[in-house]
């Protein structure tokens, strides 16, 4: 059994474990330990249920079955997985994404009163990229337009999806000749789940391109159309301060967390707990005030833009209940853990699920509609205070650990500080104080001790002068460790240390949710663009140090399939066949000009990407 200390390598997660473990409340990592030995078919990809004449498996070591009933090999069995992980990962973006756009309507059409559009230029030059006029038209009328074009992107049959064209030229030529420019967001994933019906696509290779395509409709389609959309919305974010980690809930305040993936209700959760009606009631119930915390990514969207602080990375959302100190646990969609049902029922938190798409056991349910929006909030908000009263102190106990971070690094923001291109940060890395950049992205996985891919895949790049972008729990792990500070350049390279004292930032920048590693495709452009290369030719390399969801299976095939090698911490369930390990690997190299590598010891992924970074800058002649 694991102590405290191995499972992870936060001290204030250390400690909610251990009081779990002394008041024998459950967390992932026992479940995990109780799963083990995971199934080898499982972890190798070749069971296959696709049909009711299975399951089926193939053994991996060829001495008992080595086909399916219906005749498939494990090449194929693994192909097949691998495409429906891909396309359960571009849904997720891609749904949420849908949902933005269709917020953006009501609200274009006067149906949803409580939502604003922030970023005016934002939706003057998006309309401009889709082709719309604003001549003689109201903000709401090119506002209209735009939605329905961006809905026309789901739903489209013939492509290419327009935000690709935001892509240098040379990847747009390449995935043309491919056959993998995406058409529609929903029609590669329909494709997707006909193609792994049973008898249909049975070549691991013809597979995988498939893969790459709908992976493309979520880098290039979903997840950028939810970031765009969500900016007009909210805004752009911009650099801010925040602080991070479980030290952020509070002792006197009523603590409200967001948790899950959307910005639609947080947005709205943040403005309701500033209601002076909320906080008079807050006060007659015996607290100081409202403290509205994120977790995961609707966490994060609410600190690029409002510098609401964030309680914890995916593991910590069982720790931030445990803390006894939660009045209101309210999530939207994915990443929420079923669990929390019966955790939240240890202790006096309300557990509110939202979503029309996503209930829990144990929920009280509150179903959010964009119509009235802001009342729901205020309801949700209302729940938590009411409960203040409920706080068992005997039960209570927040850790000390809560950390500063400067965070809002849109792309727009980084450009910004550059002085308006992407200039100054060419010649920091034509000159050799920057070596390259690093895109560390991703979840955290029982199957890693919680943060130490992260933040040590991290610590080893700025050492040696890599500028790291960041998204998702890999941001939120580094904020923890400290490094989204602009003291952090300390721990820098001689090279990027003077570079992040002469701006004033961080060496690790926060660009924000996981549908905003779109911003770093848009940035990974503005450079190649501006250099006249492709992608594949930048000195950059990404990470998943402890991935764990399907969207990240899709994430890591678009950030490939864009031409950026990527480093997995975790082993992706491919193993059982070598035609697919070796395709992934080595074989994508030659096709789309990146391939992934696995590697679960931080350090020696840093060497990866450091040994590619180098190989990128010889090849581009610097030194
Ligand atoms: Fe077995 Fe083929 Fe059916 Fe899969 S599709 S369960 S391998 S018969």
């Amino acid at each position: 059994k694991q102590t405290a200390f191995e499972k992870s390598i936060d001290s204030a997660s250390q400690i909610m474990l251990q009081k779990a473990e002394d008041e024998g409340i459950e967390t992932a990592w026992d479940r995990y330990e109780q799963q083990l030995p995971q199934c080898s078919f499982g972890q190798l990809g070749i069971c296959c249920r696709n049909c009711n004449m299975g399951p089926c498996r193939i053994d991996p070591f060829g001495e008992g079955t080595e086909k399916g009933i219906c005749g498939a090999t494990a090449d194929i069995i693994v192909a097949r997985n691998l495409l429906r992980m891909i396309a359960a990962g571009a849904a997720a973006h891609s749904d949420h994404a849908r949902d933005a756009v269709l917020t953006f309507k009501k609200m274009s059409e006067g149906k949803a009163g409580s939502y604003r559009i922030k970023d005016e230029a934002k939706l003057y030059s998006l309309a401009s990229e889709y082709g719309i006029s604003a001549e003689e038209k109201s903000r709401e009328e090119v506002a209209v337009e735009l939605a329905s074009a961006l809905l026309s992107e789901f739903g489209k049959q013939e492509g290419p999806i327009l935000c690709t064209k935001r892509a240098p030229e040379s990847r747009l030529k390449l995935w043309s000749e491919l056959g993998i420019e995406p058409r529609g967001i929903d029609r590669e994933i329909v494709e997707c789940m006909h193609r792994t019906h049973i008898g249909v696509d049975n070549d691991a290779t013809h597979i995988l391109l498939h893969g790459l395509r709908t992976s493309l409709s979520d880098g290039w389609g979903g997840s950028m159309i939810a970031t765009e959309i969500q900016d007009v919305l909210f805004g752009t974010p911009e650099p801010k301060k925040s602080t991070v980690n479980l030290g952020v809930l509070s002792h006197d305040k009523v603590n409200v967390i967001v948790h899950g993936h959307e910005p639609i209700l947080s947005e709205m959760i943040v403005e309701a707990a500033e209601d002076p009606e909320l906080l008079e009631l807050a006060e007659e119930k015996g607290a100081t005030g409202i403290n509205v915390a994120g977790i995961c990514c609707t966490g994060n969207e609410t600190l690029m833009r409002h510098g609401t602080p964030i309680a914890g990375t995916f593991l910590q959302q069982e720790l931030a209940v445990i803390t006894g100190a939660v009045e209101a646990m309210v999530v939207d969609v994915q990443c929420i853990m079923p669990s929390l049902g019966n955790l939240t029922g240890c202790y006096h938190t309300k557990f509110i699920s939202t979503s029309p798409k996503a209930d829990f056991p144990g929920t009280a349910r509150m179903e959010f509609h964009e119509e009235e929006a802001y009342a729901t909030a205020k309801e949700i908000v209302k729940a938590a205070v009411e409960n203040f009263p409920n706080r068992n102190l005997k039960k209570v106990s927040i850790p000390e650990e809560k950390q500063e971070c400067m965070v809002g690094f849109s792309a727009e923001a980084i450009l910004k500080a550059l002085g308006g291109s992407p200039a100054p940060l060419i010649e920091a890395i034509a000159g050799g104080a920057i070596k390259g950049i690093g895109a560390v992205v991703g979840c955290n996985n029982v199957k890693i001790q919680h943060n130490y891919g992260h933040v040590n895949l991290v610590k080893e790049l700025i050492k040696n002068n890599v500028l790291v972008v960041t998204t998702g729990c890999n941001a939120i792990a580094c904020a923890e460790a400290g490094l989204l500070v602009p003291e952090a350049a300390a721990l820098a390279g001689d090279g990027l240390k003077g570079v992040c004292e002469a701006l004033g930032i961080p060496p690790v920048l926060h660009m924000g949710s996981c549908v905003d590693i779109s911003r770093i495709l848009v940035l990974a452009s503005a450079v190649a663009n501006s250099l006249g290369v492709d992608i594949s030719d930048l000195p950059a390399a990404g990470a998943a140090p402890e991935w764990m969801s399907e969207k990240a299976v899709s994430i890591g095939a678009y950030v490939v399939s864009s031409g950026v090698f990527t480093v997995l911490g975790t082993i992706p369930p491919v193993l059982g066949s070598q035609a697919v390990t070796a395709l992934l690997t080595k074989g994508l190299d030659g096709v789309i000009g990146a391939s992934f590598a696995v590697e679960p010891d931080p350090f020696k992924a840093a060497d990866l990407m450091l040994e590619h970074i180098e190989g990128k800058r010889k090849a581009l002649g610097l030194k």
